[in-house]
């Protein structure tokens, strides 16, 4: 047995990140706890997941993830158009303004305005990182063998419990 653990699947992972889009930085935990999650039960993105196998504690890596491996490629049918007199007044007719709309069995969904017309406003249903690369910088801090019931229940107990 090799005494140098490894990430595997049923491991706590903690990992510090920065992602990049397009150049900038999106999201890190630079000045957070690390983010912690169970390898193998798709609680992060399936792309980077899948290169942190094998990874030692102290580690540092450099992921690119496909949208396909991500966020997904951008969907053509995600695009609507919805007749601008249907909007409140409340809501600035401009690109990229994120408005929540709900669906015909009254589930709330995340659009955001993609194009304004005289008449239409063309909204977009797709994960605003849908068809993005991403670049991550990832270090392993720690992992654990997952408890049986964080197992169970396919994700980390740590500071919660349900
Ligand atoms: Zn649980």
């Amino acid at each position: 047995m090799s005494d140098v653990l490894t990430v595997q699947d049923g491991q706590v992972i903690s990992m510090d990140y920065t992602l990049h889009v397009d150049g900038e930085v999106l999201d890190t935990s630079s000045g957070h706890e690390p983010l912690e999650f169970l390898q193998g039960a798709g609680n992060i993105i399936p792309g980077l997941e899948q290169e942190l196998y094998g990874m030692a504690i102290g580690e540092s890596k450099k992921v690119i993830v496909q949208p396909e491996d991500g966020y997904g490629v951008i969907d053509p049918d995600a695009f609507v158009d919805v007749p601008r007199d249907q909007f409140p007044d409340s809501i600035p007719m401009e690109v990229g303004v994120e408005i929540q709309v709900t669906d015909e069995s009254g589930q709330p969904m995340m659009a955001r305005i993609d194009m304004v017309g005289d008449d239409t406003v063309k909204l977009d249903f797709n994960h605003p990182l849908a068809g993005k690369e991403l670049l991550f910088d990832v270090t392993v801090v720690g992992m654990r063998d997952a408890t049986d019931e964080e197992n169970e229940h396919g994700h980390s107990h740590n500071g919660h419990n349900h």
